[in-house]
């Protein structure tokens, strides 16, 4: 296998401003260093909390933002140096699947003509085999040929969301951003969607990354999960790895919030408190502190690198972090 994607160093950094004339007084760090990459064939699963930059990582990734700094290679192809129309052709190779289906399409367009529009908007295909294409894929996500002459508002939650899979998939993409395409589906139907998302990417060769804010939906979906907390990685690893053995404190709060089946199991229970602070005033030194019941004095001045634990499992924590003395001697050393 191989990385699709590579992503070094990334960041997107939203001037705050202030006053009539908007002067700058300070920068929202909603994603703050990223470095990842995804193997093709696989599914990166992306958790956090709302406000850690996930979306915003999604939106960067797909050029809908521009980044502040950092890298996106996919495909071999470096993303932040293509000219917009070099990006527009990309753009089919990388497609995004959204929270609320029932927003992202059109109330008044048929779902034929919501299907058939990005292959419009890419010029690829004549009419007919537009609509040949169209039918495929509605049959493709269970649904038939018949569902193109209706409207939005005549499907169901989980029905919208297999039309915007459909959607995302007529241009044979290699790449699905699916931010949170389940959240707003019932339990019954998230299984459903989840299931069908699944088959998809055997048959279709496809790779994932998958946004969302509980691990609990992505652990049999993903292949490695990337935990995100105020803009930055906290941990990394295989799935297996990071629900059987979580290091970061707050991966094993997240998990302890995830119900097991088994009522006999004893789960480790981790409650953190309090909000998730402002990524426009970040606390110093690890950014978890504030929440983290195992803060130690060196938390609160020395940020944690993600440092790697065992083979692709990372994490930044100093409770993991043998250096963190040397670092607090150097610091304390230089004041
Ligand atoms: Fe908690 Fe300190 Fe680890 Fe941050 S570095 S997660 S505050 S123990
Ligand atoms: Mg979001």
């Amino acid at each position: 296998t191989k990385p699709l994607l590579k992503v070094e160093n990334l960041k997107k950094y939203f001037p705050l401003k202030k006053g009539l004339f908007g002067r700058t007084v300070g920068f929202v760090k909603a994603v703050d260093d990223l470095s990842f990459h995804v193997n093709e064939g696989e599914t990166l699963g992306i958790v956090g909390e709302s406000g850690c930059g996930k979306s915003t990582t999604g939106r960067l990734l797909m050029r809908l933002l521009e980044p502040t700094e950092g890298v996106v290679e996919f495909d071999g192809k470096e993303l932040t140096s293509l000219t917009q129309e070099e990006m527009r052709i990309t753009r089919r190779d990388i497609q995004m699947v959204f929270q609320d289906p029932y927003a992202s399409l059109n109330p008044r367009h048929t779902i034929g003509k919501i299907l058939e529009e990005p292959l419009i908007v890419h010029g690829v295909l004549d009419q007919i085999e537009r609509k040949k294409k169209v039918k495929e894929f509605l049959e493709v996500v269970g649904l038939n040929e018949y569902h193109a002459k209706r409207y939005p508002h005549q499907f169901s939650g989980g029905q919208r969301q297999r039309i915007g899979i459909a959607r995302a998939l007529m241009t044979n993409p290699k790449l699905i951003i699916a931010d949170e395409p389940v959240s707003a589906l019932d339990v019954s139907i998230q299984a459903q969607v989840l299931n069908l998302m699944q088959d998809l990417q055997k048959d279709f060769n496809l790779t994932y990354i998958f946004i969302a804010h509980d691990l609990g939906v992505v652990r049999h979906i993903s292949d490695r999960v990337a935990v995100m907390y105020l803009g930055k990685i906290v941990e990394i690893a295989e799935s297996e790895q990071l629900y059987e053995r979580p290091l970061h404190p707050y991966t094993r709060a997240l998990l302890s919030a995830v119900p097991v089946p088994d009522p006999d199991f004893q789960k480790e229970q981790i409650i953190i408190e309090g909000d998730i602070p402002s990524p426009a005033d970040p606390p110093t030194g690890c950014t978890f502190h504030t929440r983290c019941p195992f803060k130690m004095d060196s938390c609160t001045k020395v940020t944690p690198q993600l440092n790697e634990q065992s083979l692709g499992h990372s994490v930044a924590c100093h409770l993991y972090d043998s250096k963190v003395d040397n670092d607090i001697k150097q610091m304390e050393g230089s004041l």
